[in-house]
């Protein structure tokens, strides 16, 4: 099949999943600004910006979510977007073949603002603070927080943040979403491969870009 993943997925009710999908993300903004508070942790911006982390999304939601957001704005900051997020694949791969580690700011950010802030994936959301896992049959992973987090925060004692709840919500969303659509494939896509892939045809198990 040769479709753009979105024209798949208007063969679907796809609002009824977004919508899901909002409510787990009004629960994660929750839940991640109480332990926030808790600390007194405020984000601001910092060197050491998660932004120009190369983060991978695994979900067809998010991207949709996110391509929502983008397909609000207006055209011209659409193309200015997908400039820069071009500039960070072709600055990306040159980094990969070089063996190189990669950290190119996020094409979303300008002057250290998210863009697309309502619309931005799990992981942006989840970023900065301690937090812990539970997987079926392991022990309890615990993950430490940002470098601005230990640098002001790390004195107080661990407020208890687990994530495994949302992303057992997202997987089990996106399992629903890609049964009603017949999606196969697995995403994986950095926000600048969101941004360029809208639109481009796929088949098989992966993004094909025109
Ligand atoms: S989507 Fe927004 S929050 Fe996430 S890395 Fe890009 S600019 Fe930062």
């Amino acid at each position: 099949m040769h479709l753009s993943l979105e024209k798949v997925i208007t063969q679907i009710d796809k609002d009824v999943f977004l919508k899901r999908l909002r409510t787990i993300y009004a629960l994660m903004d929750l839940k991640y600004n109480e332990a926030a508070a808790y600390y007194g942790f405020n984000c601001t911006g910092c060197e050491d910006n998660c932004c120009l982390t190369r983060f991978y999304h695994h979900t067809v939601l998010e991207y949709l979510y996110l391509l929502e957001g983008f397909h609000n704005l207006d055209p011209e900051e659409q193309t200015e977007i997908k400039d820069r997020a071009l500039k960070v694949k072709r600055k990306s791969i040159e980094a990969d073949k070089k063996g190189k580690p990669v950290r190119r700011m996020c094409p979303l950010n300008s002057d250290g603002k998210c863009i697309l802030y309502s619309s931005r994936p799990m992981i942006c959301r989840l970023h900065g603070l301690p937090h812990e896992l539970h997987k079926p049959g392991m022990d309890v992973t615990h993950g430490p927080g940002c470098k601005a987090f230990s640098k002001y925060c790390s004195k107080k004692d661990y407020y208890k943040f687990d994530r495994t709840p949302f992303y057992m919500e997202m997987a089990s969303l996106e399992k629903d979403l890609k049964l009603a659509a017949g999606i196969t494939m697995k995403v994986k896509m950095t926000v600048a491969d969101m941004v360029l892939y809208s639109g481009s045809k796929f088949h098989g198990s992966r993004f094909k870009v025109n």
